[in-house]
């Protein structure tokens, strides 16, 4: 268990979350026609090896597959459509080193619009560069004296830069709902749908549809053992911030919620279930050697939750939203060996 450093409450400076003006269902569907033109539409696949271990039919929607190999690809786009004319030329700035840090360089060289993306000197040399490859200002700062922050305020301050975060923002959220509406459309009605969880934007997005088009549906969150802050903030029914977590689901190692996302998934959400790194390996094995695709760490938290919860979904049409599949290779041997 993670220690918890401090019990989160907001600033008396801050908005309060029934101030805040949260996203809905008319969002979503806003955001997927916005976004329509750019993005893939993924595909469900089935697995009856799967449906027979677990006893229930799953769907699995493959974000793995989506540009750039994930479904941040869509909170991107839609955050920077949302954009005037005039703060889509004064360019976006972002600091994720990971998965979002990408999306935002793509959407922003498919839009015309400058991103810098602000990266610790120490990151990857294979992530800088493949950011770097779609088109981003990268700033490096030294994480030991630099605040990331700080910088990004100071680069908003000057160069007069929209921040667009990896999931604390409406627009975001609404972006990555519709890889939950797509699936709804495609598959019709089911019964549950597990949401791999890191900052929450892709689970608050994917509740914002099912409360809409499948309010049966039992709609779970999975996080990684070692990063249960969303699951501690959800028993306190108040946002928890953790020390930063160490799992090999890079994408979930997020310290906390966000205001926006917090307060939806604290109204819609079934559970939120936790899984160990051991049974993320066991999902990406199941994915490489039985559906034949790659699937990252953090991608693997939705099928290993299912597979938790196998007893309650037994007999039931459970979707299954695989986040995502940049994974790096040299390490892949690793994880099997
Ligand atoms: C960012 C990411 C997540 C977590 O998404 P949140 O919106 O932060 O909860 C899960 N999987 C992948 C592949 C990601 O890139």
């Amino acid at each position: 268990m993670p220690e918890q450093i401090a019990l989160q409450k907001l600033p008396e400076s801050c908005v309060t979350p029934e101030q805040l003006s949260l996203p809905d269902i008319d969002d979503v569907l806003a955001a997927a026609e916005r976004i329509a033109p750019y993005v893939h539409r993924t595909p469900v696949l089935r697995s009856r090896t799967m449906d027979k271990a677990l006893g229930a039919q799953l769907f699995f929607k493959c974000e793995n597959f989506q540009r750039m190999g994930a479904f941040k690809f869509r909170g991107a786009m839609n955050a920077l459509l949302r954009l005037s004319a005039q703060q889509r030329r004064a360019g976006v700035v972002c600091y994720s080193s990971g998965n979002h840090g990408q999306a935002l360089a793509m959407a922003g060289s498919l839009l015309s619009v400058a991103v810098t993306v602000v990266m610790p000197a120490d990151a990857p040399q294979a992530k800088i560069t493949a950011t770097a490859g779609y088109g981003a200002r990268i700033v490096l700062f030294d994480r030991h004296t630099e605040d990331r922050m700080q910088l990004c305020e100071a680069l908003v301050a000057e160069q007069g830069l929209s921040l667009i975060p990896p999931y604390d923002h409406p627009d975001v959220i609404s972006g990555q709902g519709t890889a939950a509406l797509e699936l709804l459309q495609e598959t019709g009605p089911l019964d549950a749908l597990l949401v791999c969880l890191g900052g929450g934007g892709l689970l608050a997005g994917s509740l914002l549809v099912a409360r809409h088009v499948a309010p049966h549906c039992r709609t779970f969150g999975v996080e990684p053992e070692a990063a249960n802050d969303a699951q501690q903030s959800l028993r306190a029914g108040r946002i928890i911030r953790i020390e930063v977590p160490t799992t090999i689901a890079d994408g979930a190692q997020t310290q906390s919620l966000g205001q926006y996302t917090f307060p939806i998934i604290a109204r819609d959400v079934a559970d939120i279930v936790t899984v160990s790194d051991d049974m993320l390996i066991k999902s990406m094995r199941f994915y490489a050697e039985r559906m034949k695709m790659v699937v990252e760490p953090t991608g693997c938290l939705s099928l290993a939750g299912a597979q938790l919860l196998k007893e309650q979904l037994h007999g039931q049409r459970v979707g299954v939203i695989v986040s995502g599949g940049n994974v790096d290779l040299s390490r892949l041997g690793a994880y099997f060996a």
